[in-house]
């Protein structure tokens, strides 16, 4: 089998806000075969600038379109194909978007080998040790905590165990923060976990006043509390918060997730397939539990990411925590046929070949811009 074309897919809602959800456009990648085979990925990164990486015409041996470095290669030799679009992108893509474009790619090599095989992704993957997840319901804070009071509410009888909170007005000033975990809690009562994700607000001395005041709320995890990069501040934070610490979202080398669990001293990593690929996924996972540390997915997008999500957490030991957006947006719910339903607050994962999810294209001609 080879592969006959590569494609990138920009697909936009009509109105696009500052609102730090990344269900509002996307970028899906078609690998077709010439077996009549096709797999279906999805980056989360910048879509247009993702689709650029893909085009791209030849520059020279080292500076290539990953559609043009993987034209005619075959699709089951995911790891070939993985060096050969890393040498392709070798002086543009060693790091952030270029490798969201190739997880992109990946995901849908992934997709192609499991409807080749008749398997689903992940038993290619070594797996299952785990056939469905705890989902945690993902949604952001309100802007007062008042208002998330009434969130919490709205999405305490969902059928979830635990909710997560994120971004929005959290970095304000300790009373602000305080109080939006303190109502946070009370909407959601005191039979289901919380989960705060901070958004990168802080330095890792106010970080760790706030983990003390979250911790009498009785939060399960800490999410993001200082940029991706503060090494040092994450090392300072986790040797004293009395609360997990998680991250691991903005990463896509398996060497930074190493970092963070190693030198950063993480609780939890939170890798997004979309971001880091699948294989990377699966490798920082099974490295966070021989550190004895957790893995859970970060997942913003389509059926897509959370298909390839449930895969990659499924082929790791110890998982358990899984993302489910909650955002309406149809790029959330309306580009796969499966919508990922909850079984007593879990989430199977799926068991068709591949992927095991179906692309519906009126979404596509819908929502398609590039
Ligand atoms: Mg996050």
């Amino acid at each position: 089998m080879r592969i006959s074309s590569i494609e990138a897919i920009v697909l936009r809602l009509p109105r696009v806000t500052a609102a730090c959800d990344g269900t509002q456009d996307t970028c899906l990648i078609r690998v077709d075969t010439d077996a009549g085979i096709t797999g279906w990925g999805e980056a989360d990164s910048a879509p247009t600038v993702i689709k650029a990486i893909v085009d791209a015409p030849l520059s020279h041996q080292l500076c290539d379109g990953l559609a043009n470095a993987l034209t005619g290669a075959d699709p089951l030799a995911v790891h070939v194909c993985r060096q050969r679009m890393l040498q392709a992108a070798n002086y543009y893509g060693r790091s952030a978007a270029g490798l969201h474009a190739m997880a992109g790619v990946e995901t849908a090599l992934w997709d192609i080998a499991g409807k080749a095989y008749g398997q689903p992704v992940s038993h290619l993957l070594g797996g299952p040790h785990c056939d469905r997840f705890r989902a945690y319901c993902s949604i952001l804070f309100a802007d007062t905590p008042a208002l998330t009071y009434d969130l919490a509410r709205r999405h305490a009888d969902l059928g979830f165990t635990a909710i997560k909170f994120g971004w929005g007005p959290m970095g304000q000033d300790a009373a602000t923060d305080t109080a939006l975990v303190r109502e946070a809690r009370r909407g959601a009562g005191s039979d289901i976990d919380i989960l705060v994700d901070a958004g990168q607000v802080w330095d890792w001395r106010t970080a760790l006043d706030r983990a003390g005041s979250f911790a009498d709320c009785g939060i399960l995890l800490l999410e993001e509390p200082l940029a991706p990069d503060d090494l040092d501040g994450y090392a300072r934070l986790c040797a004293r918060s009395p609360v997990p610490i998680a991250a691991g979202e903005a990463e896509a080398r398996l060497e930074d997730f190493e970092a963070l669990l190693r030198q950063g001293g993480l609780d939890w990593i939170q890798p997004d397939p979309g971001r880091c690929g699948i294989w990377t996924m699966v490798q920082a996972g099974r490295l966070a539990a021989s550190l004895h540390r957790r893995m859970a997915n970060h997942s913003f997008k389509s059926g897509i990411t959370m298909a390839a999500s449930l895969h990659a957490l499924s082929a790791c030991p110890g998982g358990e925590l899984f993302e489910y957006c909650m955002s309406d947006s149809p790029l959330r719910h309306q580009v796969t046929r499966e919508s990922f339903t909850l079984e007593n607050g879990r989430v199977p994962v799926p068991t068709g070949p591949g992927l095991g999810v179906t692309v519906v294209q009126d979404t596509i001609d819908r929502y398609r811009v590039a």
